[in-house]
Order: C-alpha cells, then sequence, then structure tokens
C-alpha cells in the first residue's frame, strides 16, 4: 500500500495502473476510521483492480469551527485499518495541496442541497461539492463509494456528477451499525459513556417506527419518532423528515413515493448524530 501526499505523484501512479487497463474504485474519508468506512472499502477492494482511498478532513465542509478544530485525526491507525483489507493507495493531501487557492465555486443542486442537513448547515454541501469535485478530478475513478449514513450527501454527489459531466459510477452501500444498532460514526468517540449508552434509541425508535407503517399515517410515524427520542432529556431531535429517497421531497402520504426514507438528526448532549432508515 502507498500513502501519498501529493496529487501529481497520484496522478503519475494511477496513470500507470490506467495505461494497464486497471478499474479503479474510490473511496473519500476524512479518517478516524471504523469498520463503516472499512465495509466501503471491501466493497471498493471486490469490484475494482485497484482501490484508493482518501484521508483529508475538508475544512470548507465544517460550519462549526469547532468541529472542525476537534474532529478526530488519526492517520497512522488508519493506514493500518487500510492495508489488511487490500487499499492499495491512500491519498492524505494537505489542505494547501487541496487548495491551493480559496475555492470560490458555488453550487446549487436545488432540493436536494436545500433541505433537511442543507438547511441546517449553511454551505455544508458546497465544501463537500468542492472537495469531491477535486478529489474526482485528482483520482478520475471508475467507482467511487459512499455511505448511506449520510443519505442526503449521495444524493448531493449524483447531483453534482451530473451537473459537472464527471464520468464516475456513485455506489451507495448500506449503513454498518454497532451491535446495539448505534450507526457507527467517526462523531461516536465524542459521546461520554452515559450518552453513548443512550444514543442507540435513535436506530430502535425508528426501526420501531418502521413496524406500524403504513398503518399509522406519515405524520403519526414522525410524531411518534420526535416525541419517543425527545422523551429522553439527554437526547434532542432536531429534524425528523420522512422524505422520497431519490428527491429529498418530503411526503405526506405514503402513496407519495416507492421509496420512503426517514431521515434524522439528535444532539446527544453536544454531539450531532444522524441516522435514516427505509420504511
Ligand atoms: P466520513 O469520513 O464521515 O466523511 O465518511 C466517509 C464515508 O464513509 C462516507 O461516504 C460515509 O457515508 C461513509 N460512512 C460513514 N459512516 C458509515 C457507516 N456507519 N456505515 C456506512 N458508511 C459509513
Amino acid at each position: 500500500m502507498k500513502i501519498v501526499n501529493s496529487i501529481k505523484e497520484l496522478k503519475a501512479y494511477l496513470a500507470e495502473e490506467k495505461r494497464n487497463n486497471k478499474q479503479v474504485g474510490f473511496v473519500p474519508t476524512m479518517g478516524a476510521l471504523h469498520d463503516g468506512h472499512l465495509s466501503l472499502v471491501k466493497c471498493c477492494v471486490e469490484n475494482n483492480d485497484v482501490c484508493v482511498v482518501s484521508i483529508f478532513v475538508n475544512p470548507t465542509q465544517f460550519n462549526d469551527k469547532h468541529d472542525l478544530e476537534t474532529y478526530p485525526r488519526t492517520l497512522e491507525k488508519d493506514c493500518s485499518l487500510l492495508e489488511p483489507v487490500g487499499c492499495d493507495y491512500v491519498f492524505a493531501p494537505s489542505v494547501e495541496e487541496m487548495y491551493p487557492e480559496p475555492d470560490t465555486r458555488v453550487f446549487d443542486f436545488g432540493l436536494v442541497s436545500a433541505v433537511m442537513e442543507g438547511a441546517r448547515r449553511p454551505g455544508h454541501f458546497n465544501g463537500v461539492a468542492q472537495i469531491v469535485s477535486k478529489l474526482f478530478y485528482a483520482v478520475e475513478p471508475d467507482n467511487a463509494y459512499f455511505g448511506e449514513k449520510d443519505f442526503q450527501q449521495i444524493a448531493v454527489i449524483r447531483a453534482m456528477v451530473e451537473q459537472l459531466n464527471i464520468p464516475v459510477n456513485i455506489v451507495a452501500c448500506p449503513i454498518l451499525r454497532e451491535e446495539d444498532g448505534l450507526a457507527m460514526s467517526s462523531r461516536n468517540v465524542r459521546l461520554t459513556p452515559e450518552q453513548r449508552q443512550k444514543a442507540p434509541l435513535i436506530a430502535r425508535t425508528l426501526k420501531e417506527s418502521t413496524t406500524f407503517a403504513p398503518e399509522k399515517s406519515v405524520q403519526e410515524v414522525i410524531d411518534f419518532v420526535i416525541n419517543t427520542i425527545n422523551a429522553d432529556p439527554v437526547m434532542r431531535v432536531e429534524y425528523y423528515e420522512i422524505v422520497d429517497g431519490y428527491t429529498l421531497k418530503s411526503i405526506q402520504n405514503w402513496s407519495d413515493t416507492t421509496y420512503p426514507i426517514g431521515c434524522i438528526t439528535v444532539y446527544c448532549g453536544e454531539v450531532r448524530l444522524i441516522d435514516n432508515m427505509k420504511y
């Protein structure tokens, strides 16, 4: 496994691979890797000749300075997890390498970037589009792998590659969960032991709510989820929406879509956790 810090060096290695007709798969991450990330990497390794994983904490997608400063950075440990699962190249650039000039591009992907996370984290998806497009230009992958944990992000990335005509196949991978149901996240390490014990309530409630849809109305299911989670004093639901999984448009009736997804963000103490579940 090679660890590469510059775009030029990465492009030289990958040009050689592509000359040999190797199919290149790519997994963008911000590091602090856990089994959720590794499931994407394994899928990438299985379905491509060459697997590239980027590790870059992208400053332009953080709307909270404190979150950026405290984001876990564990490059050495990350590399030791990536090698045994078959990653070929780790791309770990500096901020200066990715942003030699400030990126002034402003994207508009319509509804998919405006709702839910887009409304609560101004500039977040613009920053995601900036970095992922730059990474796609650097790697030029055939396939790129994203986790459904960040459900809205996948819709934004799909809209971006369409808008920018980037020839890459976007592959969505299922959410990996801890045994108690909590969606794996690099931010879980910030939970206190008490919060960590409470956090599975989110997934548990979502799962329970899927058992009584569609007998109950969409609004009743939403109220159940919000009220159940908010009943715990450690938790505060920021939003819960049930949307069409393709357009991310809120649904009022189950018949509004064939692909209903419930998307939630909850503050568990100070820690912002996201999750989603298909109905
Ligand atoms: P991040 O490092 O948080 O930017 O995540 C990098 C990629 O890993 C994104 O595509 C995430 O959606 C994905 N990912 C993060 N957590 C999980 C999880 N628990 N299950 C599946 N994919 C995940």
